[in-house]
């Protein structure tokens, strides 16, 4: 077992850090004040990631992109944890899924989104479905060599900065042991199609700026090619390429904690009451100490599943316990970070209030922690079930 970083993981480590503090920390008051990036803004980040050569470093070099394996890349999403997901937005990391492109979707998406050209965003939820995906209502029905769709996502995240939006999408049914549940395909559609529409959606607690959007589909017609992979694969198609999205919630978990037990052992050091910082009162370091062990722990979680990916291995089990202890690690170290800055921990002044509140989504976006719970009590029951 090494525990040990290379020069490369380092070297990337050091880099984004400092991009991250340096680059992005000073536009955070800005984001959560607009509750929005400004567009000379979000084009000025890109700039300087590709400049970096940081942009799309989780897409194989084949296509253009850095290349990162699972580990490395995790190390890089730990550092943006630490900034606003909407500033982190920019650095750029399409979704992995666009590997599956075609040889023609490459040209159109895969490559364009490696370049900084094109933004990608993933729509699976809608109002009716939301853990429950095989439930959804979103159809396209075939016609000629065309797809037509009708129905609507919600909770789309960043859709209204996206140019297009990988879609999952029912095409027909099938019975299961479970009941009858849907065959999903998976589509690119691009934002100006014909009976395509995105609006904002509602407005969060969380993480200001970075925009939950509705889309509505009216009779979209689509080419039966901008189907990625098979027909109805999609469901399959995600589980291969999207349940590592969960180790990228998790890393950005822990790089935020890390950033809040920094600051809150800071504010610890200073703050005086009763003659003496707070920090000599064991009730508050003794905080600081629990942040820090679960920070470690939810650190060595989610770099573990990460080695594991690298392995080839199955790691299902060990992406849904790292999601889920580090996204309810993160609410613990947040909830009491404000209980060590007292009244200043809720106001708008200190970035607290602002951790604290995007603490909140990390337990139900990429599966709420029930359904981490269940992907890991299914992993340990299954091979004692008849
Ligand atoms: C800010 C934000 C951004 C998002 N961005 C995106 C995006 O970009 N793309 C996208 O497709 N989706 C996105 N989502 C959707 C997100 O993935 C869903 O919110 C999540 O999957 C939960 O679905 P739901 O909100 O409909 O809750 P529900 O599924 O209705 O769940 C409600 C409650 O019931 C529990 N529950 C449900 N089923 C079970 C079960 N079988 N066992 C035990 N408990 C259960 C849940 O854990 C939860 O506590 C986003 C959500 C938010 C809030």
């Amino acid at each position: 077992m090494d525990f040990g970083l290379s020069d490369e993981q380092r070297m990337v480590v050091e880099t984004v850090r400092d991009f991250v503090e340096r680059e992005l920390y000073l536009h955070e008051d800005e984001v959560e004040r607009l509750d929005d990036v400004p567009k000379e803004l979000a084009r000025e980040i890109r700039r300087k990631v590709l400049d970096l050569g940081f942009y799309a470093a989780n897409i194989p070099e084949a296509f253009g992109g850095g290349g990162l394996d699972h580990l490395t890349f995790t190390l890089l999403e730990r550092e943006l944890g630490r900034t606003a997901q909407a500033l982190a937005l920019h650095f750029g990391r399409p979704s992995n899924i666009l590997c599956a492109c075609n040889e023609e979707q490459r040209e159109r998406y895969l490559l364009p989104s490696v370049r900084g050209e094109r933004l990608d965003c993933l729509a699976m939820t809608e109002p009716g479905a939301g853990s429950d995906v095989r439930s959804m209502k979103t159809f396209a029905r075939r016609d000629g060599g065309d797809y037509v769709i009708n129905g609507t996502k919600h909770f789309i995240s960043h859709a209204d900065v996206a140019d297009y939006a990988i879609v999952f999408i029912a095409t027909g049914s099938e019975d299961t042991p479970k009941g009858p549940k849907q065959r999903i395909s998976c589509f690119l559609i691009d934002h100006d199609t014909p009976g395509f529409t995105v609006r904002r959606g509602y407005n969060s607690v969380s993480h200001r700026g970075y925009h939950n959007c509705i889309l509505d589909f009216d009779d979209c017609r689509v080419p039966a090619g901008q189907m990625l992979g098979e027909e109805g694969k999609g469901f399959e198609l995600a589980n291969t390429w999207l349940y590592a999205t969960r180790l990228t919630v998790a890393a950005m978990c822990v790089g935020r904690a890390r950033r809040v037990l920094d600051l809150s052992a800071e504010w610890c050091a200073t703050r005086k009451q009763f003659g003496q910082t707070i920090g000599k009162f064991q009730g508050i370091s003794f905080k600081l100490a629990d942040m820090a062990t679960e920070i470690d722990a939810a650190d060595y979680l989610t770099l573990a599943a990460a080695w594991k990916l690298d392995q080839g291995a199955d790691a299902n089990r060990e992406c849904a316990i790292a999601k889920l202890f580090a996204s309810e690690m993160l609410a613990r170290a947040t909830d009491d970070a404000v209980q060590i800055f007292g009244g200043m921990g809720l106001m708008d002044e200190m970035p607290l209030a602002r951790f604290w509140r995007d603490a909140r989504v990390e337990r139900i976006w990429d599966g709420t922690s029930e359904i981490q719970r269940h992907i890991i009590s299914r992993d340990i029951l299954r091979p004692l079930e008849s």
